[in-house]
């Protein structure tokens, strides 16, 4: 029923319920837009952005006619503790488009003001999470990782307030608004809400659903489909959480409700690129258990699966209960399998060598006692040569690995790493570099990098953020203006202490 239902409340027995955006009373600028996911996903020319009509439906300034805003009905896990009704309290899905590729992506605006589920938030998002969910977003698709999509990111003057919980201050902020792409948004919530009220044909339709939209290879007539189903997103869990850790991204906030049922990366909010190799790292600061440290994402990408299984559950017989259960059981070998190719590639190892696991792991442990950058050592390795290594001459321009030769056990990973090397088959050591270097980025957004961006942004220069996200388009790739800003060096001294909250 089209019409405004934007008054907070419980919302029992729907998936959606229609939300209007509320338009910003000031003046909207535009930050900064990606031109691939204007092109490639929604067929528009980058002039478009220039238009008003544009600023206006990316701001929630307008809708397109026709379209009937909604906002999703979800629930979740927050830090392993069941939260009852949570939903899109802040987003706004303004269309599904179907591009000349024939691909469907589902558009939705963040930061567009309340909706019934927006409990005692104030429906907005402010400037500074929205340039790093912009940036963070289109530089993890760049580094091959599954991923929502970012279409451009608008500032208005509206105030808004918030904590950041260092200094006992509220301060003013400006609301922003992302409009962000994906080919679907369901996560493990969409599904724990109707398991949790016991709405379990709204359960299968929505199932049913997903399954025809997006799991092609799941017969979705057949008695087992949803078995199927767990078992590609327990396989797709693994994969996505395996490419988390190969570029040291660690979530932050990995709840069943910011886990998506197509196990492409959402929600980026206190999300952290690991500096300092450490697998206790945690980038929210408001994660005081730190539940959400790296080292932990893949058991808790378990502990997800399992609230995904126990809301399958309800619609399985004995024997598919069975059998998908042993699903998640595999889910550890499969992540290792997963995690192993992936180091091994950092490490340009071909084929299968007896060591490689506790190479790998040496080396790692080298890097953790040294505090070295995880990035860039394993740039660095990529880019020096087999007998530069052999010397154990590290010079200044590799100040990763340097460190990392700090440690007295170096001479001996390194031995044993070269010995290694020489296993691979038709190989050369030119073709092992440019091997590595297309797997090992040269810039990812630390938050240091992040945060430049933002103290400009904050005074309406979006230079640096158009920057980043030039630099983040080829994280590959030298870049000679990345290379000027210190994206390659190690951190500024006043960046040391800087934190991330939860705040957004
Ligand atoms: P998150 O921690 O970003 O995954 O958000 C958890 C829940 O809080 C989701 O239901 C969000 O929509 C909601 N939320 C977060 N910030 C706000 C806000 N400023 N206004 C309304 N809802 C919010
Ligand atoms: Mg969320
Ligand atoms: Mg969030």
């Amino acid at each position: 029923d089209p019409v405004n239902e934007n008054y907070v409340r419980k919302v029992k027995n729907c998936i959606f319920s229609v939300a209007f955006p509320t338009p910003f009373k000031s003046k909207v600028r535009l930050v900064a837009v990606s031109k691939e996911v204007l092109e490639d996903v929604l067929d528009l020319s980058l002039s478009v952005s220039e238009t008003d009509d544009f600023i206006q439906l990316v701001s929630g300034g307008k809708i397109v006619f026709g379209s009937i805003p909604l906002a999703h009905r979800y629930g979740g896990h927050q830090f392993g503790i069941w939260a009852d009704q949570l939903g899109d309290g802040r987003a706004h899905l303004i269309g599904i488009y179907m591009n000349r590729q024939g691909e469907k992506w589902e558009l939705q605006l963040k930061g567009s003001g309340r909706t019934p589920y927006s409990r005692n938030g104030d429906g907005r998002a402010v400037l500074r999470s929205s340039v790093r969910e912009f940036l963070c977003s289109e530089a993890m698709h760049h580094l091959g990782i599954p991923t929502s999509r970012a279409a451009s990111l608008v500032v208005s003057d509206d105030e808004v307030w918030r904590d950041q919980f260092y200094n006992g201050n509220i301060t003013k902020e400006r609301g922003a608004v992302v409009l962000r792409v994906a080919k679907s948004w369901f996560r493990i919530g969409s599904l724990e809400i109707l398991a949790h009220y016991g709405e379990l044909d709204l359960l299968r339709t929505l199932l049913d659903f997903i399954i025809h939209e997006y799991f092609p290879s799941v017969n979705v007539r057949g008695p087992n489909r949803y078995v199927d189903f767990f078992s590609i997103v327990v396989s797709e869990v693994a994969q996505l959480i395996a490419l988390w850790m190969s570029v040291g991204f660690a979530h932050g906030v990995c709840n069943t409700d910011n886990f998506s049922l197509l196990s492409i990366t959402i929600d980026y909010g206190p999300f952290g690129f690991m500096e300092a190799y450490n697998p206790d790292f945690v980038p929210n600061t408001s994660d005081n258990e730190r539940r959400y440290k790296i080292g932990n994402q893949a058991n808790i990408g378990m502990f997800n699966l399992n609230k995904l299984l126990q809301v399958l559950n309800l619609l399985f017989d004995p024997m598919q209960k069975q059998l998908a259960a042993q699903m998640l059981d595999g889910y550890p070998a499969l992540y290792y399998t997963r995690f192993r190719k992936l180091f091994k590639a950092k490490l340009g190892l071909l084929g299968e060598g007896e060591g490689d696991d506790e190479l790998i792991a040496f080396l790692l442990h080298l890097m953790e006692k040294t505090e070295a950058d995880f990035t860039m050592t394993f740039r660095q390795l990529s880019e020096i040569t087999e007998s530069q290594l052999q010397e154990l001459n590290i010079s200044q321009q590799f100040w990763a690995l340097k460190r990392v030769s700090e440690h007295e056990l170096f001479p001996t990973w390194v031995s044993q790493y070269l010995l290694r090397l020489k296993s691979n088959m038709n190989d050369t050591d030119s073709e092992r570099r440019k091997r590595m270097t297309t797997v090992n980025p040269r810039y990812v957004l630390k938050n240091w990098m992040a945060e430049s961006a933002i103290q400009k942004a904050e005074r309406n220069d979006f230079s640096e953020v158009r920057l980043l996200q030039q630099v983040l388009q080829r994280p590959f790739q030298r870049n000679p203006a990345a290379e000027t800003a210190g994206y390659a060096s190690p951190a500024p001294s006043w960046s040391k202490g800087l934190r991330v909250s939860c705040s957004s």
